[in-house]
């Protein structure tokens, strides 16, 4: 199996996009520490679903990416209990969406704490350990907003193209360390941080659901149909192989053609 005996931390993996990468990095064998938050039961049920297709270990950690005390616990933990994270995927995430004059500060100061803070904290936390094994893989969900902007999404675009930036430093400052820092983008994923801001988007374009659906969110992607997040965990798996190993300080677009356009 392609990642027997590896450790991996999956930030906001209790659903979306970050769990889809759980399972398949389990599929694979690795150690997995899922993050993020949800229902208690269904949590425990994931670890041990996790834990079964792997015959490894599975643990979740419910640290709150907005607390830097909180994120410095969760890597300890990890490395006390599975070991020090060897990969790294920075995919928590949270969506506002409200034109820039109506923007609550508090909500620009969350989604860029947890958006793009967050990525440094753990990035900065976990290289020490992947410096001294000589390996390494930084895997950044940023996104289609990384490479262009849409109305009504500032805190978003800013952040994920900070990602980008942070990324690409990453990149370069590891390089010679054998160990790999990119970020995919998606364009639509079909999760609840999509299924959420349609309201929102109906509110602030004054438009009905299926009109959000198919004229805002899909008129972007010419394919015409949601990115699946197996798709995008099928990519972060490619990045944790060894062919994978000189492709870094990239930003791999998963968008269905929207970013060609
Ligand atoms: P999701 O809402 O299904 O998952 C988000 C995850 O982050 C959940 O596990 C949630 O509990 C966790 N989370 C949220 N706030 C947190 C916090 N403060 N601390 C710890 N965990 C927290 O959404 P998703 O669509 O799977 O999003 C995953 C990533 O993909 C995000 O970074 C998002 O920006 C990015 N993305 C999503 C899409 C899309 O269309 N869905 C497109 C491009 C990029």
């Amino acid at each position: 199996m392609l990642l027997e005996g590896k450790r991996a931390l999956i930030t906001g993996s209790t659903s979306g996009i970050g769990l889809a990468i759980a399972r398949a990095f389990a599929a694979e064998g690795a150690n997995v520490m899922i993050n993020g938050f949800g229902d208690k039961d269904e949590i425990k049920a994931i670890c041990a679903e996790l834990a079964k297709a792997s015959g490894a270990t599975a643990l979740h950690d419910g640290a709150d990416l907005g607390s830097v005390a909180q994120i410095d616990k969760m890597i300890a933990r990890c490395t006390s209990e599975i070991g020090s994270p060897e990969i790294l995927v920075n995919n928590a995430g949270i969506q506002f969406v409200s034109p820039v004059e109506d923007l609550p500060p508090e909500k620009w100061d969350d989604i860029i704490k947890i958006n793009l803070t967050a990525v440094f904290h753990t990035t900065r936390l976990a290289l020490p350990e992947m410096r001294r094994r000589g390996w390494g893989r930084i895997i950044n969900t940023a996104s289609a907003h990384s490479l262009v902007a849409s109305p009504n999404k500032s805190a978003y675009v800013a952040a994920k193209h900070g990602v980008v930036g942070f990324t690409k430093t990453v990149a370069l400052e590891a390089a010679t360390a054998g160990i790999t820092a990119n970020c995919i983008s998606p364009g639509y994923v079909w999760t609840k941080l999509v299924e959420n801001q349609i309201p929102d988007t109906m509110k602030a374009r004054g438009l009905t659901r299926d009109q959000v659906i198919n004229d805002v969110l899909l008129a972007a992607q010419p394919t015409k149909r949601f990115v699946t997040p197996e798709e995008v965990a099928g990519l972060a798996l490619y990045l944790c192989g060894e062919n994978a190993g000189s492709i870094t300080g990239a930003n791999l677009s998963m968008d269905g053609g929207w970013t060609a356009q």
